[in-house]
């Protein structure tokens, strides 16, 4: 194992990491010395790396650019079912090392992680632009959020290492201690590619399991650099696995695994429940209850009152629809508007989404860039085919023509709660708005949904502000501004019913998904 400085590890307080101000020259030529050096790396083949071992195979998976696909980001190996058998069970043979390391070395290689990340940080936003689509922007809080959950999560690590004193009984010394569970398989989405990858993984590991790492196979060159970023950082290389391939091959063979302890998943609802289930099953040997972390969909709603600033409404219904094209598990798609601000809400929504840019990615004036890819563009432009038939085309509608895959930023309105583009997730830029009788009735619509993931309220009414904290059934509620853009530490991120098993990433309850407790009652003479 390689040596780190022995504990006790001291860390300041937890700060989020700042975002670049692209609009400085200076910031904005490093950006674009950045792409112009990830542009130069395109179609780079990468390994796949199994506790270490470093395996090519066969058949091939090419990651490509959306706004342009014809050019290849990376070219990857795809994992067999062998390849999944094997770092499950090299994950399984180096726990007992890893989880006897002490907390605060652990940690400590999240800190470390977290300087390579943000001293390579221009990169990873280029590579975010070019496989993800991201706008510079986008791009720059997906790679802040991963430093934060690096940061966030080695200091919640510590505490958990000293939990609160028990009771203690006469003549005993009572204490609780965590201990990891094991190996675990971490499944994230393509749409924050390296933040929910990185919380993900982090967290399992600094709490003392090993893991087996399945990217989305959108995005697999990003989950390449992070673990290229966890080597350059000194993190053990047996530690983790990094499997790229196709989720149903191999998904399941990591997930039906009778070694295979936990599964933190991100995704969609489907491939949440899919995992679910298949992971309630017993293989013979198994010798525990796997335990299933799974954060799903979402159907967004932002509620808009008759009393409220309406212009900062718009606004905030804006970038929460629109920003990366609506493609966030917490974009607004759903826009339930007081009938007597209805028009005139309608009215100043579609003058600002005119004005909104449309492009590649890599260009910064860019305000929307692509879809993550052919299949997800067609689904989008079906849902806007059926939203159509459901309301009125306020906005939109379209591609926006291009190489890319680029959807125009659509507008619905006049949707009923049980139409299709107000209860299904999209996933893309569509807008469903519904109009309201009064807040109550707003309130009712916005719960009328399986999901439960983020909410807004625009009100200035404080009555009707506390009347949705205690009844908008969300795991994320927002008053007064947009429903997208949690930050670590502040707004710890999870959703009820079918947006998951609300585990609040970074939050201060986290890392006890990745544990067990153990209560030790010593007799003291
Ligand atoms: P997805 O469910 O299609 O895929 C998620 C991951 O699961 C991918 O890595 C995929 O390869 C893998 N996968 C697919 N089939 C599998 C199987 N049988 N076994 C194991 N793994 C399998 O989702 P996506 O398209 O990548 O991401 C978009 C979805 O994620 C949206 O529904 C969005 O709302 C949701 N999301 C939720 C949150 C949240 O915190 N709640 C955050 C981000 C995204």
């Amino acid at each position: 194992m390689s040596a780190v400085a022995s504990p006790p590890l001291h860390l300041t307080e937890f700060a989020n990491e700042p975002y670049t101000d692209f609009t400085q020259p200076d910031k904005a030529d490093a950006m674009r010395a950045a792409l112009a050096k990830v542009r130069s790396e395109f179609g780079r083949e990468y390994d796949l790396l199994i506790a270490g071992d470093r395996r090519k195979s066969k058949a091939k998976l090419e990651s490509l650019n959306p706004s342009k696909p014809s050019e290849i980001v990376g070219i990857h190996q795809k994992g067999s079912e062998q390849d999944a058998k094997d770092a499950i069970e090299a994950a399984s043979a180096y726990f007992p090392i890893w989880a006897e390391t002490p907390m605060a070395q652990r940690a400590e290689y999240l800190v470390r992680i977290a300087e390579v990340i943000r001293r390579r940080k221009y990169e990873f936003d280029a590579w975010l632009v070019y496989e993800a689509g991201k706008t510079w922007a986008e791009a720059e809080a997906d790679v802040s959020e991963a430093i934060d959950f690096c940061e966030y999560y080695a200091r919640q690590a510590l505490k958990l290492a000293k939990p609160d004193p028990l009771v203690q009984l006469s003549g005993e010394r009572d204490e609780l201690t965590y201990l990891p569970l094991g190996v675990g398989v971490i499944i994230p989405p393509w749409n924050f590619p390296l933040a929910i990858l990185v919380g993900m993984t982090t967290a399992a590991l600094v709490t003392g399991n090993t893991v087996v790492i399945k990217p989305s196979s959108d995005t697999p060159t990003i989950a390449a650099k992070f673990a290229e970023a966890m080597l350059e950082a000194g993190v053990p290389a047996q530690s983790f696995s990094l499997l790229i391939g196709s989720g149903a091959a191999i998904g399941d063979v990591l997930v039906s695994h009778s070694k295979t302890r936990f599964v933190s998943f991100t995704g969609s609802r489907d491939v949440g429940l899919h995992i679910n289930e298949l992971a309630a099953k017993t293989p013979k040997g198994q010798r525990w209850i796997k335990r299933v972390v799974a954060e799903m969909g979402g159907k967004d709603a932002i509620v808009v009152d008759r009393e409220c600033d309406l212009d900062q409404a718009v606004l905030g219904v804006l970038y929460s629809a629109f920003g990366y094209q609506g493609q966030k598990c917490s974009a607004c798609s759903r826009a339930i508007v007081d009938e007597t601000v209805y028009d005139e809400f309608l009215d100043k929504l579609k003058s600002k989404v005119e004005t909104l840019t449309i492009g590649p990615s890599d260009k910064f004036q860019n305000y929307m860039g692509p879809v993550i890819n052919k299949r997800a563009m067609d689904s989008i432009l079906k849902y806007i085919e059926v939203g159509k038939g459901e309301g009125r085309l306020i906005a939109g509608g379209e591609v926006a023509g291009g190489d890319g895959y680029f959807v125009k930023p659509t507008v619905i309105a006049d949707i009923d709660s049980k139409d299709r583009i107000f209860q299904e997730e999209i996933f893309g830029p569509v807008l469903a708005v519904t109009k309201a009788k009064d807040f109550d009735h707003a309130l009712e619509l916005a719960n009328d949904s399986e999901y439960g993931l983020t909410g807004a309220v625009f009100t200035t009414n404080k009555a009707k502000a506390d009347k949705a904290k205690r009844q908008f059934f969300v795991g994320n509620l927002y008053i007064n501004r947009k429903c997208t853009g949690a930050m670590v530490g502040a707004h710890p991120f999870g959703g009820f019913n079918m947006s998951g098993t609300d585990s609040k990433a970074g939050g201060p309850d986290y890392l006890l998904q990745f544990v067990q407790g153990k209560a030790i009652a010593e007799k003291i003479s």
